[in-house]
């Protein structure tokens, strides 16, 4: 009995040696392959606030991978324009790229979807729908014939209506009102008589002060006032009806993605969703004490839009929001997807959330 025991805890020991072995070998094979990898960005180098978030996950990439995967940060420009960066990345001009997915409308009109769509999700919620409720999938699908994998990577949460040179007291400051907007919310203001614009963050300053434009969305204080628009506008106009929650994107080429060992692929995933939650913390603490001081020392003038402008913009963003959904089949289930999501989500929020912030405001009265 004794030997018998004896030979199987010897057997044991050899099985767990070349287990022990064969770990080695696969994780020394692994460790000396290194990957240099090319990101090109819709936001100049080094932009304050959401255009850090490239070099926040290029850092957390290198950090994790220890060094196997390098990720190169270029800004708008640097390699390829910053409308050009969707085709960069599908044609493997680089491997990776940061943006948002509602610059890419004109490649398929259902890629507004996963920026934000006027008067849907908020952050929290956007973050819920992508993760765990099919949105991430669907996005995927729209994504595979392009060459791409998108991941969400960053949130700012809800923004503002934007800097106005123009008070808007009815629909009637909205008709012919030049606005930097993009996505379904720049379709919402023209479908309501106005122009929208679609200029990139660079941009946005000296068209505001020569005048191109009459009015620019932009995010929200913490990172508007980074930019100086207080010197250019007048009026800082809230809520951020068109983006209530918008998400930024990773991409990542699709075969680029294929080649990357197991765990440097689930490096990149766990960075994108750590930046991704990292940008909406960061909005969160800074955006209250940038509001004081527009207002307190720069003198902004913050306006609510009155509900009547509020009632009808809905009203128009519903209409569009239906005709978004008849462009194609994929559009339609994304469509069906994320309505769904929200009136589930409307209905928990309104005796959690709205609840909860109601019974806070009535504590401090
Ligand atoms: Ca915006």
């Amino acid at each position: 009995m004794r030997i018998l025991l004896t030979m199987l805890v010897t057997l044991f020991l050899i099985g767990c040696d070349k287990a022990a072995d064969q770990t080695g070998i696969a994780t020394a094979e692994a460790s000396k392959e290194t990957f240099e990898w090319k990101l090109v960005t819709t936001w100049p180098k080094n932009y304050p606030g959401l255009g850090l978030a490239p070099e926040n996950f290029a850092e957390k990439v290198e950090a994790m991978s220890g060094g196997r995967l390098k990720v190169k940060v270029f800004g708008a420009g640097q390699l390829v324009p910053a409308f050009e960066v969707f085709d960069a990345v599908s044609q493997g001009t680089a491997e990776m790229g940061h943006g948002a997915s509602y610059y890419w409308t004109g490649k398929s009109k259902a890629t507004a979807f996963f920026t934000s769509i006027p008067f849907g999700l908020n952050a929290q919620e956007m973050n819920g729908w992508l993760h765990y409720g099919g949105g991430l999938e669907l996005w995927r699908e729209l994504y595979n014939e392009f060459n791409l994998i998108p991941f969400a990577a960053g949130n700012t949460g809800v923004q503002m209506a934007g800097w106005f040179n123009r008070e808007i007291n009815s629909m009637e400051d909205i008709k012919g009102l030049k606005m930097r907007i993009p996505g379904l919310g720049g379709d919402v203001i023209s479908r309501a008589g106005g122009v929208s614009v679609t200029i990139s963050g660079g941009e946005l300053y000296t068209a505001m002060q020569t005048g191109v434009i009459d009015a620019l969305e932009w995010v929200s204080p913490y990172n508007d006032i980074a930019f100086g628009f207080h010197q250019v506008a007048k009026y800082y106009y809230y809520p951020g009806w068109h983006e209530p929650g918008p998400t930024l994107e990773l991409i990542v080429n699709k075969d680029a993605y294929s080649e990357l060992p197991e765990d440097l692929q689930a490096i990149v995933e766990v960075a994108a969703r750590a930046v991704n939650q990292d940008m909406l913390d960061e909005y969160t603490a800074r955006n209250n004490e940038a509001l004081i001081t527009l207002v307190e020392t720069h003198g902004v003038q913050l306006r609510k839009l009155p509900d009547e402008v509020v009632t009808e913009l809905r009203g128009i963003a519903a209409e569009m929001l239906e005709e978004l959904s008849e462009d194609s089949d994929i559009a339609r289930r994304i469509a069906e997807s994320v309505k769904s999501f929200q009136r589930q989500a409307t209905e928990y929020h309104k005796i959690s959330e709205e609840a909860y912030y109601q019974a806070r405001k009535e504590g401090d009265e």
